[in-house]
């Protein structure tokens, strides 16, 4: 659970936007993944359909949840598998750790997954004297730098290649360059002894499919691939959400979700795992789990929130929102950052956890636009914010002038009064230029970071008033 700090991504965003190689990764790396996003999903026939049909698939899904889950535990045994069940992280965990003992595995290599970051996972099985190696080059690049990734899908977005080369050179002694493909084949000579000597592959899943009881990973290094058939045990953690309730619905989302991570048609390795090696296969984990976790969905799924549980985790949101742009990742101090995971974590966490969280959108909705499945993030986020207000999170001066604007807004009186008033203001106070550069307490944290101009002269209603009378 998340530490309430005040203020904690307002403080962390400031100081991200004078980071400047950060701000030179986050430029790179997001101009890309819109760039991509945007030319792969020309290329589909008809976009806004196949939206429309993913949407419903997801949203169909979290309808029959309780039934889908208990049909996908079904098909799972009958594949030879062990489904187990955690409520919370702390029951994830201990589940995680009891197998190990029993199995008696000491080494594991571990798939991208961020159900399992939610859960901290890594950590707990450390304590346990376990060793976890993360198999994706980014995750395993942030396990050496000892970071929480930045992104969902691309978690080291937030370095250059110079900073991953010296993360490099300096844990793992790696030979000086920074050329991407010298240092992938070198990272790949290290991680090669970690799969043949690990003896439980973790993996999460993109998503769990009812109908067969397969789990599904989409993947471009083949990392969860080897993390999955080479160990003799394979074990994906999955949140309850990940479930559809058909492969045909698969075939649907597996159109969008490369698409719109990585500007990808598909995915270079897509594995669609369904149990354990059967007699007379060749390869293969001699035994399969599933470890569905909880860890609050039940609880969003009977609010007026569910929809944010249609999220298929492709980043698309982070990539294209301005907020996040400019800060990246790691300003959120949360695991799911960007627009929808200002929804997901005051969620999960609490509200009184992340009160900044749902503040930190211009509402432009650049976001719902960009979504594969068309999930009103920006309604959601005014949702958190009445919420706030309702639980008197906001501060008093915020409630104050709130209560203010409205009764002026109420008024056309004291609304015509009021503008009056701020453009005689704002132009007495910018002087010539007509722009404020500071503005008084307790307004001055606008100013702080860009300039205020003055209110026109000339109100838009009367302009246009105006224009209509001109022949
Ligand atoms: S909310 Fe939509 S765009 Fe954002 S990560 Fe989820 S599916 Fe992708």
């Amino acid at each position: 659970m998340s530490t309430p700090v005040k203020h904690a991504f307002s403080n962390a965003a400031f100081v991200a936007l004078k980071d400047v190689q950060l701000q030179t990764a986050l430029d790179r790396g997001m101009t890309r993944a819109v760039n991509g996003r945007v030319a792969a999903m020309s290329e589909t026939s008809n976009a806004p359909a196949l939206r429309q049909q993913a949407r419903r698939a997801r949203l169909d899904a979290l309808a029959r949840l309780p039934e889908l889950l208990e049909q996908f535990e079904t098909a799972v045994i009958a594949n030879g598998g062990h489904v187990l069940w955690a409520e919370d992280a702390a029951e994830a965990n201990a589940l995680l750790v009891d197998l190990c003992k029993r199995e008696n595995v000491t080494r594991i290599t571990k798939g991208k997954s961020m159900v399992s970051e939610e859960a901290g996972v890594n950590h707990a099985l450390e304590q346990a004297g376990i060793e976890v190696v993360e198999s994706d080059l980014g995750e395993y690049i942030l396990q050496l730098a000892g970071e929480p990734p930045s992104h969902i899908v691309f978690p080291v977005v937030h370095k250059t290649r110079q900073q991953v080369a010296t993360v490099l050179q300096s844990t793992l002694n790696m030979p000086p360059t920074d050329d991407p493909e010298m240092m992938t084949r070198f990272v790949r000579g290290v991680m090669r002894e970690k799969f043949l000597a690990s003896e439980l592959g973790i993996s999460g899943a993109n998503f769990a499919v009812a109908e067969t009881g397969a789990i599904v990973t989409c993947e471009n290094e083949g990392n969860n691939r080897l993390s999955t058939t080479m160990p003799r045990i394979q074990l994906a953690i999955v949140g309850i959400e990940k479930i559809l309730a058909t492969m045909e619905d698969l075939g649907t989302l597996m159109q969008l979700l490369p698409r719109s991570a990585t500007g990808q048609r598909i995915t270079v390795y897509n594995n669609i795992m369904t149990g354990p090696r059967k007699p007379g296969e060749k390869d293969g984990p001699e035994a399969f789990y599933v470890l569905l976790l909880d860890n609050g969905r039940s609880r969003i799924l009977a609010s007026e929130y569910a929809e944010s549980l249609a999220c298929i985790r492709c980043g698309a949101c982070m990539n294209i929102c301005p907020v996040y742009q400019n800060v990246g990742g790691h300003a959120y101090g949360a695991v799911y950052p960007g627009p929808i995971g200002s929804i997901v974590t005051p969620l999960l966490n609490g509200l009184s956890t992340a009160p900044e969280l749902p503040q930190a959108s211009s509402l432009c909705g650049a976001c719902q636009a960009a979504c594969p499945v068309d999930i009103a993030i920006p309604a959601m986020l005014l949702k958190l914010r009445r919420d706030l207000n309702d639980t008197k999170q906001t501060g008093a001066i915020w409630r104050i002038g709130m209560r203010i604007w409205r009764i002026g807004m109420r008024s056309k009186a004291l609304y015509d009064i009021g503008t009056a008033a701020g453009r005689i203001t704002t132009r007495l106070l910018g002087g010539e230029s007509g722009v404020l550069r500071r503005l008084p307490p307790p307004l001055n944290g606008w100013t702080d970071s860009r300039d205020f101009p003055a209110l026109s002269r000339e109100r838009f209603r009367d302009r246009l008033a105006r224009r209509s009378k001109t022949p």
